[in-house]
């Protein structure tokens, strides 16, 4: 058996392609163009090109993308006055305050003063507690692009046992959740692992999907996948000069019933889900 690829490139394409006859819409219907504001601190080289492509993606899609840049040497209070003017901005509709932040910088605190209504990221607590009790104000990013793959390939949730491996609030936590929901992709029974998981390998092979969202390059190796199994790499790890996912892609491949690439598979619909959150922002903001 060969595994079916989950291309999330391409469908990231269908769903920017859509997104920006949206955007058409709501602008020409409106007056308003959804702007999503960033805000990078410091020179790390992978947020840098990160910010770069979502400014891209934006403007493929026909809204504002701007950036804010500030030296690695930014306080809290500093970055605290930066995000309060764009939580007051009534020209800004989403905030993303992108990550990991200098060690100086108190994160949650940056994370908890974003304005809600514009938290398309879905990390401040009140959207997180909305997603936990299945009102979603925002879906988050990479979890919601996991969810629109499984649903492209029409891979079964209902009744499935979902392995996540990884306990972040970005990834682990929130896909299994949303997968553990009453709802469309989602009534799976979820098992949340991490680091303190006793025999992760048999854990693994009773997953019918299995989700690694780890951040360690190739760390899920044949022996803990079951024959067919969906395998969905969230993994962006930089080894030498490429990338690679925390799937050992080519030893799963034979074994797995599908599988996501690494690039191309759920990085792609991140983006995607992030300019569905912004359109989301303006509409709600202008009403
Ligand atoms: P974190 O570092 O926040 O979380 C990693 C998780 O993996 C933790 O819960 C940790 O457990 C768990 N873990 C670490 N080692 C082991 C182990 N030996 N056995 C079992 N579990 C382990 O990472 P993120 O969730 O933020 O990101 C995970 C990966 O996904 C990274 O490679 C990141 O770059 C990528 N990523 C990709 C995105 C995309 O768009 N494709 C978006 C976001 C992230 P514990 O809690 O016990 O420490």
């Amino acid at each position: 058996m060969t595994a079916t690829i989950l291309d999330g490139k391409s469908l990231s394409l269908q769903v920017r392609t859509q997104l920006a006859q949206e955007v058409q819409a709501f602008t020409s219907l409106s007056g308003i163009v959804p702007h999503l504001a960033a805000v990078l601190v410091g020179d790390d080289p992978a947020s840098a090109v990160y910010i770069r492509s979502k400014e891209k993606a934006c403007r493929e899609a026909g809204m504002l993308g701007s950036v804010t840049r500030l030296p690695a040497t930014t306080t809290t209070q500093e970055l605290l006055s930066v995000v309060h003017n764009l939580n007051a901005d009534q020209g800004v509709h989403g905030i993303l305050v992108q990550l990991p932040l200098p060690a100086q910088i108190d994160a949650v605190t940056i994370l908890d003063a974003v304005d809600p209504a514009k938290d398309v990221d879905c990390f401040h607590p009140e959207n997180v507690g909305l997603l936990m009790q299945n009102r979603p104000r925002y879906l988050p990013c990479t979890p919601h692009g996991i969810q629109q793959i499984l649903a492209a390939y029409k891979i079964e949730t209902t009744g499935r046992h979902v392995v996540v491996v990884g306990r972040s609030d970005i990834v682990g936590k929130p896909i299994a959740m949303m997968l553990a929901q009453k709802g469309p992709t989602a009534n799976a029974t979820v098992t949340i692992c991490h680091s303190a998981t006793s025999d992760l390998p048999a854990i693994c092979r009773t997953a019918d999907i299995l989700i690694a969202a780890i951040g360690k390059p190739q760390f899920i190796d044949a022996s803990m996948v079951k024959a067919g199994a969906c395998v969905i790499d969230v993994g962006i790890n930089r080894v030498g000069d490429h990338l690679v996912g925390d799937v050992a892609y080519a030893d799963v491949l034979p074994i797995a019933g599908s599988i996501t690439p690494v690039p191309g598979g759920v990085g792609p619909l991140t983006i995607a889900m992030l300019l569905k959150n912004t359109l989301s922002a303006a509409r709600m903001q202008v009403g």
